[in-house]
């Protein structure tokens, strides 16, 4: 499965061989008809794989899929319309009632919420571990199902050891689902480290422009299979043709994007570890966890008592207060703002962040600029 040619190369490489597109079309198509009532036939009874129907199938669709197959080193992908798409596709389809789940700890929040208000009330067994324990506990995933894993997680960007997890997972019969949307396959490959299933926020670097919401599932052709034949078409939260041909596009540059995400990354966790304003700086690079080789441009501080936050957000010229992550752009989140919001009983604990959390994700803009305007609003922030 794994190509001998570099991440680099193979998202350069045109869509058709030979003469002909570089890029894929855009079928905007709802629906695919056939020249005879044998073809029609044939392909309703599975005969054939044409495409039928955009719910299910359409070429600009599959062309994301490929690469994102690819690029994972999976046998097979299947797009959907956002991040929780692809994850509430995944679970549904591999979590029936009365499975029993194990997901980290600080996962997500929606994907929390998800596992709460909805799985467990359909009767699936849900239990939260740290993240260093799904290495080091060797019988933790027995009897489980379902293994649910981020590394890192997200706002407080603890790892997992996925080689050693996955092979305790093995030995237990659990399959493991990673969402490895931090990281994207240019620094972590997790199919290679052994875990059954990735899935990712595509509205994240894998797009990388901030102009598109969407998710992808990766994994074995039996895995992928399960979600294919039943959450996709019956929860119908399916790609839009449009919506894969951006995140082609976008994909195109995601290495040179990561490397320059990284570069920004390394000079400000060097400059922040001189900074008196910060205590804390949660920024995994490589080799942090075995099979991690890269350092993404999402990373969290946490400040001192005196540091005013919303001073600080309010000075900042060149970061915008936003959700998500991972575009073009640099973006500040306050987590006091997202625990407020949140009112969950036990959030603090639940999603592992301190009011003193702050979350950077570092754009494509000059990365001196940037040091520039933060350091100036940590200045504005401590007096
Ligand atoms: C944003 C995000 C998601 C959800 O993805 P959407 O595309 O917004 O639905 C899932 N996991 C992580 C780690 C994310 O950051």
């Amino acid at each position: 499965m794994t190509s001998p040619l570099s991440i680099a190369t193979r998202l350069a490489q045109p869509w058709s061989d030979g003469a002909g597109p570089i890029t894929p079309p855009i079928h905007q198509t709802s629906l695919f008809a056939f020249d005879d009532y044998a073809a029609f036939e044939a392909r309703m009874m599975g005969a054939s794989d044409e495409p039928l129907y955009t719910r299910v199938q359409n070429p600009t669709v599959a062309a994301f899929e490929t690469m994102m197959a690819d690029l994972e080193g999976g046998a097979a992908a299947v797009a959907f319309a956002s991040g929780m798409g692809a994850i509430s596709a995944t679970l549904l389809a591999l979590a029936r009632p009365a499975a029993r789940v194990a997901c980290v700890e600080h996962v997500y929040p929606d994907t929390y919420r998800l596992l709460e208000r909805m799985l467990r009330p359909m009767g699936v067994e849900v239990s939260y571990h740290p993240p260093a324990a799904f290495a080091e506990d060797a019988n933790l995933l027995r009897g489980v199902d379902v293994a649910y894993l981020e590394s890192p997680t997200s706002m407080v960007m603890e790892l997992i050891d996925l080689p050693r997890t996955a092979a305790h997972a093995k030995r237990h019969g659990a399959l493991t689902v990673i969402d490895n949307s931090w990281a994207t396959p240019v620094h972590q490959r997790p199919i290679e480290a052994g875990i059954d299933v990735v899935v990712h926020s595509a509205s994240k670097y894998i797009s990388g422009h901030s102009d598109t919401v969407a998710g992808v599932v990766v994994g074995s052709a039996e895995a992928v299979g399960r979600i294919r034949d039943m959450t996709l078409p019956l929860l119908g939260a399916k790609l839009a043709p449009f919506e894969a041909w951006l995140l082609v596009r976008g994909l195109r540059t995601l290495v040179p994007r990561m490397r320059m995400h990284e570069a920004t990354a390394n000079l400000f966790v060097d400059r922040l570890a001189t900074r008196p304003e910060v205590t804390r700086v949660r920024s995994p690079g490589p080799n942090a966890t075995p099979g991690l080789s890269g350092r993404s441009g999402l990373l969290s501080i946490e400040l001192a008592d005196g540091i005013d936050i919303p001073r600080l957000a309010d000075a900042l010229k060149h970061f915008r207060l936003g959700v998500s992550w991972g575009g073009f752009e640099s973006l500040v989140v306050p987590a006091a703002i997202t625990l407020k919001q949140s009112g969950e009983k036990n959030a603090p604990q639940r999603f592992g962040v301190s009011p003193r959390l702050v979350r950077l994700s570092l754009g494509l803009e000059d990365a001196e600029d940037l040091w520039t305007d933060f350091a100036a609003a940590l200045d504005a922030a401590a007096t």
